[in-house]
């Protein structure tokens, strides 16, 4: 454990933990979501889908990864058991049961735009309390940003040549 730097966070370090953790559960269903996803995906544009929740799937994945790090530097305990996602996550698990790639966007869209909001509140959170957490989800919520914009994009084209073709 990085004693001073544990001793440096101006806040409740155990209730930093347990809201990193949080986040931690919501990447790997976000991992999963936009994984399986992708296998499962069907309809127009589905090319274009794919490789977008392919890549997403990785990045939530990296953001896994930060948040764990993070963690242990803070001395917790990253969450150790997949049972345990489910039960603090913030955002959920959308099953996709629909696969047709305007559901699976809309899904992907809303734990998007909840993932901007949990991070948008642990910015304000650690900003004062904890530089080194902070630009941590600084880096998070920037990619989350730009994953809401690219499901965004590509539901806009759908619609468009879908109307096209009406
Ligand atoms: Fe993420
Ligand atoms: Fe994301
Ligand atoms: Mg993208």
């Amino acid at each position: 454990m990085a004693e001073i730097g544990r001793a440096i966070v101006k806040m409740d370090v155990d209730k930093l933990i347990d809201l990193l953790n949080k986040a931690l559960a919501d990447e790997w269903l976000a991992y999963y979501q936009y994984w399986i996803g992708a296998k499962v995906v069907k309809g127009p544009m589905k090319d274009a889908v794919i490789s977008e929740l392919e890549l997403h799937a990785t990045e939530e994945l990296t953001h896994a990864e930060l948040l764990a790090v993070r963690i242990v530097q803070l001395g917790g305990t990253p969450v150790l058991s997949p049972d345990e996602w489910t039960k603090i996550t913030n955002c959920g698990y959308d099953t996709p049961e629909n696969p047709h790639v305007k559901e699976i966007l809309n899904q992907n869209i809303k734990g998007e735009q909840c993932a901007i909001r949990t991070y948008s509140d642990l910015l304000d959170i650690t900003r004062e309390a904890d530089p080194v957490t902070y630009n941590i989800v600084l880096k998070i919520i920037t990619d989350e940003v730009e994953h809401e914009e690219d499901l965004a994009a590509l539901k806009e084209d759908l619609e468009m040549m879908l109307e096209k073709n009406n």
